[in-house]
C-alpha cells in the first residue's frame, strides 16, 4: 500500500524522484511545444524520469498523449514545427538539448538509437539490407573494412535469427517481423548503451510479438541495453519493463515499479489502461475500453487532465492542477519499500 507523500517531484528541472543510482539518461522538467495555426499544442509538460544502466523503461499512454515527441526529442530529431521549450535531456551527465550538429550526429546510432514503429518506412525500399548496415557502420567508422563491416553485420542478424545471405535482398522481400528485427538490428550495431523502442510492435502479429519481447529480453542482457519501451500496449510492457511511466496529455500521471503499477495502480488513468488490456484469463465480455478521448493540447483543461474522463473526480480536480508527488509504498515487511509518483488529488493536496 501506498502510504506517505514525500516531495514535489517532476516540477521542474531540480527533481530526481524515483531516480536509479547512476542513471544513463535524465530527462528533467521537459517541456514540448508544437505551434499551429490554430495555437501552441503543448505536447509535452514538464516530464521527468531517469533510465538506469541496463534497465528498461516502459512509457505508456494512449495515441497523442506525447510519447513519440518525447522519444523524438531525446534524440533531438523533433520534427518541424516541434521545439523544446524547457528542461534538460542529459545522457551520462551531458544536455543532448544543447548539443552541437556534430556531437548530436556522433551520438545518434552510437550512443542512443531509436527502432521506429513502421519498418517499411524506416527502411530505404532501394537500398539492400546490407548497404543499410555499410551506411551506419561507415558513418561511424569509416576506418572499418567492407568485408569486417559486413561480418559484423552479418553476426549480429544471424544473432538475431536471420541467415546473413538475407542481406543481400531488399526490405520489401522481408516480412514484417524480420524486418523489425533488421530494424533493432540496425539500431544496435554501433553498440550503444541506450535503445528507444517507439511502438515496436505495432506492425507485427501475436506471436511474432511474442517472440520480440523475448527478443529484446535476451539482447538487454547480453549487451547490458537501457531500454525506453514507447506504446500504448500495456500488455507489452508488462513482460520487460522494470519501471512503467504512465503519460496523459503531455504530462506524466503516474510513475511506478511495473510489479506494484499492474496489481495496484494508483492513478485511475493508469488504473483504466490496465483494465482495457486483453487478459486470457477474463471472460471477453469483461473487457473494457475507456470512454472519451484525451484532451485538446492547444488549450488543455486547468484542473487535472483526465478529470474529464475519471471516475472518481471531484470539484478539485476541475479547478487545480495536481503536482506529480513522490510516495513511498510500504511493503509491510520492514524493508524500505518502492519510490512511486503520482499526479493526483486523491492522494492529498501537500508538497
Ligand atoms: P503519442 O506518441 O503519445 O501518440 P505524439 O507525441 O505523437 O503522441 O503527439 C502529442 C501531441 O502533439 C498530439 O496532440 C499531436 O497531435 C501533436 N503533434 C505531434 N506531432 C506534431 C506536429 N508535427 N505538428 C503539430 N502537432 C503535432
Amino acid at each position: 500500500m501506498t502510504d506517505t507523500i514525500k516531495t514535489n517531484a517532476g516540477a521542474g528541472p531540480s527533481s530526481a524522484a524515483a531516480s536509479p543510482a547512476s542513471p544513463v539518461l535524465e530527462v528533467r522538467g521537459l517541456s514540448i511545444d508544437y505551434p499551429i495555426a490554430i495555437g501552441t499544442v503543448k505536447a509535452v509538460r514538464d516530464v521527468s524520469f531517469s533510465l538506469g544502466d541496463g534497465e528498461v523503461l516502459g512509457i505508456v499512454g494512449e495515441s497523442g498523449c506525447g510519447k513519440s515527441t518525447m522519444g523524438l526529442a531525446i534524440m533531438n530529431l523533433l520534427r518541424d514545427p516541434g521545439r523544446i521549450v524547457g528542461g534538460e535531456i542529459l545522457y551520462h551527465g551531458k544536455d543532448v538539448v544543447t548539443m552541437t550538429r556534430d556531437e548530436l550526429r556522433a551520438m545518434r546510432g552510437r550512443d542512443i538509437a531509436m527502432v521506429f514503429q513502421n519498418p517499411l518506412t524506416s527502411l530505404n525500399p532501394l537500398m539492400k539490407i546490407q548497404d543499410h548496415f555499410l551506411e551506419t557502420i561507415r558513418y561511424h567508422k569509416p576506418e572499418m573494412k567492407k568485408a569486417d563491416a559486413l561480418k559484423h553485420a552479418g553476426d549480429l542478424l544471424e544473432e538475431l535469427g536471420i541467415d546473413r545471405k538475407r542481406m543481400r535482398e531488399y526490405p520489401h522481400q522481408m516480412s514484417g517481423g524480420m524486418r523489425q528485427r533488421i530494424m533493432i538490428a540496425l539500431g544496435l550495431i554501433m553498440h550503444p548503451d541506450v535503445i528507444i523502442c517507439d511502438e515496436p510492435t505495432t506492425s507485427l502479429d501475436v506471436i511474432v510479438e511474442a517472440g520480440f519481447v523475448d527478443l529484446l529480453n535476451r539482447l538487454r542482457k547480453k549487451y547490458n541495453l537501457s531500454i525506453i519501451l514507447i506504446t500504448h500496449n500495456l500488455g507489452l510492457v508488462a513482460e520487460i519493463a522494470d519501471r512503467i511511466v504512465v503519460m496523459y496529455g503531455g504530462k506524466v500521471m503516474e510513475e511506478s515499479p511495473s510489479s506494484l503499477i499492474f496489481h495496484d495502480p494508483m492513478h485511475p488513468y493508469a488504473r483504466g489502461l490496465i483494465e482495457c488490456v486483453p487478459n486470457i484469463d477474463l471472460d471477453q465480455e469483461k473487457l473494457t475500453t475507456m470512454d472519451g478521448s484525451p484532451p485538446d493540447l492547444v488549450t488543455p483543461p486547468p484542473g487535472c487532465r483526465f478529470a474529464e474522463r475519471c471516475p472518481k473526480a471531484f470539484e478539485r480536480c476541475r479547478e487545480a492542477e495536481p503536482p506529480l508527488l513522490e510516495r513511498r509504498t510500504s511493503l509491510g515487511d520492514g524493508s524500505p519499500g518502492a519510490t512511486r509518483r503520482c499526479a493526483c488529488w486523491l492522494y492529498g493536496e501537500e508538497a
